[in-house]
């Protein structure tokens, strides 16, 4: 008898042959291959009395003591993350106007760009915000709109924000996502010194695709300015390509990750990754040529295979590793915030006049009924999140879809999630055979641990 007991959140991912197996484990992010002792011993918990069997186990989360429960453990850290001040996470669209105009893009939505007036008030609002919290961290994402249509805002804020998250000792991080039409080197430039981390830039196919899908409102070939503009200035920016995929354009995957990679000489320039077109927004026309999550996951395990037999790095491939909550939508410091100075809680809803939680010229009214569905959302009233082994992956998934009463839906990375850790896995084999640089690996007498990452809680 010993005072141990299985973790929940065990996935069994492959038998590698007749003794090892592979296992996963989400609560502990750990990843390891077991010999048949140890996988008896895991199976048969509450009879084990091997003491080195019982301490390998238990140092990978595979088995816990009989008084810990992870369920209520991850639950309650999820509510004390979501109330706390840690990081005050905006999102900031300083223009709803575009220079594309694209049929898939849900933006059909008032438009304007932000003005001086407003950009002043918003830097008071969060200078107010973050003088009287106990922050660790600003976060910013530039959106739109496009984003870089107005870079004198993006670059007036950021010579104010930086110096006051330095004043406060608080760390200070800033992405973009921009369409990449105005990403030339006075531009880049302009976002390496506002610290701008990484920017994101869409591609959704070879030229012919992916200019009948990312139209131009000068009607001129965007794809050729986007690369050359990628190609050009990935040396002092970090850019990751996100391709957005639906059965129109799946073709495209093989093509561009060959063009991006090969042709054009871009591996390990850039980032890549492919993602569905959704429909969960009333602008998207595209509903019918969309993939299910579900669907899209055999996509994503496709590309992901390809990307790894062309680059043989698993910088591009997601890890799936432990989260606090699945979006920061739900909790207090988080806002989307539009070119009028207007708040929100999803990207989804900008400028969607009744998902309107506030402004930035009004005291919060926190109790407003849009506000109080995002901040109520208890990820404890779903029996079957409380019982699947992927929760601390995925933790309910994105709340939109719950909150505006769809229920919640399983990511298309959760269904991918076993075939990500095979090609990890794959990868190790190829890393030990090579005696390639272990870098995140630890070998250790008994389970064979494949990866062990820090709690990221
Ligand atoms: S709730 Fe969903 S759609 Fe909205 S910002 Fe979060 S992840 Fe995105
Ligand atoms: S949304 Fe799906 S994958 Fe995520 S925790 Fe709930 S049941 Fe599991």
């Amino acid at each position: 008898m010993n005072n141990y007991k299985s973790s929940n959140y065990n996935i069994f991912i492959d038998k590698l042959s007749e003794n090892k197996s592979l296992i996963f484990n989400s609560y502990f992010d750990s990843y390891v291959v077991l010999d048949e002792q140890h996988m008896d011993a895991l199976n048969n918990i509450s009879i084990c009395d091997d003491e080195k069997i019982i301490a390998d186990l238990s140092s990978q989360g595979l088995i816990i003591k009989k008084d810990f429960y992870e369920l209520n453990n991850i639950l309650i850290n999820e509510r004390i993350n979501k109330y706390r001040d840690g990081t005050l996470i905006l999102t900031i669209a300083p223009s709803m106007e575009c220079n594309m105009d694209c049929p898939y893009c849900y933006e059909s939505r008032k438009r304007g760009v932000m003005s001086l007036e407003t950009e002043e008030k918003l830097f008071n609002w969060i200078e107010n915000i973050i003088k009287n919290g106990n922050f660790k961290s600003l976060s910013v994402t530039w959106y739109g709109g496009e984003p870089l249509l107005k870079i004198d805002t993006i670059e007036r804020l950021s010579n104010k924000l930086i110096p006051l998250c330095a004043d406060e000792k608080i760390n200070y991080f800033s992405s973009i996502v921009t369409n990449g039409i105005l990403l030339n080197r006075e531009n880049s430039v302009i976002l390496k010194n506002c610290k701008i981390q990484f920017v994101q830039v869409t591609i959704d196919g070879l030229k012919d695709e992916h200019n009948k899908r990312r139209l131009l409102k000068s009607n001129g070939d965007s794809f050729t300015t986007i690369i050359n503009n990628i190609k050009e200035n990935c040396d002092i920016i970090n850019i990751n390509v996100r391709s957005n995929i639906d059965k129109e354009n799946i073709d495209e995957i093989d093509k561009l990750i060959d063009y991006l990679f090969i042709e054009q000489g871009l591996m390990n320039k850039i980032g890549l990754y492919f993602a569905p077109v959704t429909d969960i927004t009333k602008g998207c026309l595209f509903s019918d040529t969309c993939y299910s999550f579900k669907e899209f996951s055999e996509i994503e395990n496709y590309a992901s295979q390809r990307i790894y037999d062309v680059t043989r790095d698993m910088k591009y491939l997601f890890y799936p590793s432990r989260r606090v909550m699945s979006c920061g939508a739900v909790s207090l410091n988080y806002f989307v915030i539009d070119h009028m100075g207007n708040l929100y809680k999803c990207w989804n809803n900008i400028c969607v006049e009744d998902k309107i939680v506030g402004n930035i010229n009004d005291k919060m009214n926190f109790i407003n009924e849009e506000n109080y569905k995002w901040l109520s959302y208890n990820l404890s009233d779903n029996d079957k999140c409380k019982e699947c082994e992927y929760l601390p992956l995925c933790m309910g998934g994105c709340p939109y879809f719950p909150i505006n009463g769809f229920g919640n839906q399983c990511d298309h990375r959760i269904y991918s999630c076993k075939n990500y850790l095979r090609l990890y896995y794959q990868n190790y084999l190829r890393q030990k055979e090579s005696n390639y640089n272990l870098n995140r690996l630890i070998t250790e007498e008994g389970p064979e641990t494949i990866i062990k990452l820090p709690l990221s809680v």
